[in-house]
């Protein structure tokens, strides 16, 4: 009997529909267990010697970017690797017990982590988190990166999984996958953020779909009416093959609807920036005409390099060549944000104990950068350079005090003069902005103004530090609410701050590629905004269908009535009734 046809609730990114056959991705987390023959032993002692010196390199490469404490805490990791006595004691166990070399090894070093797990001393423990990296690193190098994960994988499948990470989606995006069906997260988590610019129809928060759904089963996803159809009968399929279609030719309008102006009915005009996340997707932008970047997130140089997963940092040199790439393909201004390392975004090149109690609130961004100097100094010199081939501005992520504000240009301008010295020409007049995202920050925003060239807000950090959720926690997301009162109260003031001072601002996090809130966001005096480029057209013809007055009108009066559920209603009837080209409904 075939299986029952079944319809899942949960909640799409964008507007787009995918049918595809299921793929369960399940990432191995523990370690390949098998047994081998006498004859292999050697082969396995080979390995793991290969292992050892590959993960010694690239410690070796990690500690030149890295200041003198993580130097030294590195060259343990390089002293723990090179440990004879476990390395005879890996060897012997492979060959009594006739099993491989990660498991061996695996089992002895859990076996120390447990011992020393059971000694209450703060040292100790700390000492245990450092042999856990070690293990990791070492196994990864045995076994290679994920390729046991991701070989099996056939394209145009759709996958489904548990949860993603950002790198699994940069790796699936280059293995060329229909579509996520994630049972946890949310449309501002990294992985979420991420689909979204490839154009990967994904839809999250569909509960124990995993458990659900077989390997190789015909599935589709409509993101438009929030929902997964599982074992679809021949009626859905041609519909939604029909649908897939129109779709294709919409997206085909919508590259010339992306390329020209958005005037609002009364004439203003609504700048729209595109937000990428690797050097590739500047090809699709020159696709849609679009020739500004209003946030390049590079922190992904550091997550993956050439279709897998980076294990060592990129180079000043390396960084110089894409930033310089990049700038010099685009007319406009070209915002670089520098790295944004932590939270849900982690390098394993990195290789450091990242494991934070609250990642969230952790040694995140402009914090790690400010302490871990020569890396720093790696990406703005990269960037200063590139600066004299192009219109690159720089962004500095989570900036919390004003000092580090300071502190962070003090330092840039140190590194101009190393350049002046070292005759390499770069942009003297390099802008330097803020993005926006504390709650601190956004108090201070007066202060940062007289010292920022520019601001952008960035909404996806800003509403979940103001409201005190996790991002990606999907039984939150009632709470993270971007119209909150208290949220827009913010946002006011930081915008009007910002326009008081003739400052260029820009709001870069995902509520700005959301029909939704676009009025919002203009009626609070935004004129510039960055996005997504799936979204550019469509909130460009939101834009083309509203006037400044009237969106205006609509926030004074949210602001005024301070009630979260009359804030929601008077914005539906608002965009029910507008008449968009070529929109076909809005998603919340
Ligand atoms: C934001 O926080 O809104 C933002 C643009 O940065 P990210 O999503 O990378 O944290
Ligand atoms: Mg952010």
């Amino acid at each position: 009997m075939p299986d029952k046809r079944t319809i899942l609730n949960g909640n799409g990114v964008g507007d787009d529909v995918a049918i595809g056959n299921s793929f369960l991705y399940t990432p191995s987390l523990s370690t390949p267990v098998y047994k081998i023959e006498e004859s292999d032993v050697e082969e396995e002692y080979k390995r793991f010697d290969e292992a050892i010196n590959k993960s010694i390199k690239e410690i070796e490469e990690l500690q030149n970017h890295v200041d003198n404490n993580i130097k030294n805490i590195l060259y343990t990791h390089i002293l723990m690797l090179q440990d004879r006595v476990i390395i005879r004691q890996v060897k012997e166990e492979v060959k009594a017990k006739l099993f491989n070399v990660e498991h061996i090894y695996d089992t002895i070093i859990s076996g120390y982590l447990e011992k020393l797990s059971s000694i209450n001393n703060k040292m100790l423990s700390e000492r245990s988190s450092d042999i856990a990296d070690i293990k990791s690193r070492l196994i990864r190098n045995l076994i290679q990166p994920n390729s046991g994960d991701y070989s099996q994988i056939p394209e145009n499948c759709i996958i489904i999984a548990k949860t993603l990470t950002p790198s699994d989606v940069l790796k699936f995006n280059s293995i060329g996958v229909s579509g996520f069906i994630i049972e946890s997260g949310g449309y501002t988590s990294h992985a979420a953020i991420l689909a979204k610019s490839f154009g990967i129809t994904t839809i999250f928060n569909i509960v124990d779909i995993s458990s659900k759904i077989k390997n190789g089963r015909k599935i589709i996803i409509d993101c438009r009416s929030n929902i997964v159809i599982m074992n679809p009968n021949e009626k859905d399929i041609a519909n939604y093959t029909i649908l897939t279609e129109n779709i294709k030719q919409f997206k085909e309008q919508s590259i010339i609807d992306a390329k020209e102006k958005a005037l609002t009915k009364d004439n203003i005009e609504i700048k729209v920036h595109a937000n990428i996340d690797i050097p590739e997707e500047t090809e699709n932008l020159l696709k849609h005409g679009i020739d500004s970047i209003g946030l390049y997130r590079t922190e992904f140089l550091y997550i993956f390099s050439e279709e897998d997963i980076a294990t060592t940092l990129p180079s000043e040199e390396t960084q110089f060549k894409v930033y310089k790439n990049i700038a010099s393909k685009m007319k406009g201004r070209v915002v670089i944000r520098t790295l944004d390392i932590g939270g849900d975004k982690i390098s394993p090149a990195l290789g450091l104990n990242f494991k934070e109690d609250n990642p969230f609130l952790g040694w995140r961004a402009i914090r790690f950068c400010l302490s871990n100097r020569q890396l720093f100094k790696d990406q703005i010199k990269a960037l200063l350079r590139a600066s004299h081939y192009g219109n690159i501005e720089i962004m500095i992520p989570m900036i919390s005090t004003l000092e580090e504000f300071i502190e962070t240009k003090k330092f840039i301008e140190d590194i101009k003069e190393e350049l002046r010295k070292e005759n390499q020409p770069f942009n003297e007049n390099i802008k330097i902005g803020a993005l926006i995202e504390t709650p601190s920050a956004s108090v201070i925003i007066d202060l940062i103004i007289k010292e920022a060239d520019f601001i952008s807000i960035g909404s996806n950090d800003l509403v979940q530090y103001m409201m005190a959720c996790d991002r990606t926690n999907e039984k939150l997301s009632y709470l993270y609410n971007p119209i909150d009162i208290s949220v827009l109260r913010v946002l006011k003031r930081v915008i009007e701050t910002a326009n008081n001072n003739n400052k260029p601002i820009t709001l870069c996090g995902e509520m700005a590629g959301v029909a939704m809130y676009t009025p919002v966001l203009l009626g609070l005096g935004i004129r510039e905004l960055s996005m997504s480029v799936t979204s550019i057209a469509r909130i460009k013809n939101l834009i083309r269908s509203i006037s400044i007055e009237e969106c205006t009108k609509l926030v004074n009066e949210m602001l005024e009535k301070c009630d979260n559920n009359f804030s929601k209603s008077i914005l539906n009837s608002f965009i029910k009734k507008i008449d968009i080209k070529n929109y076909k409904g809005i998603s919340e």
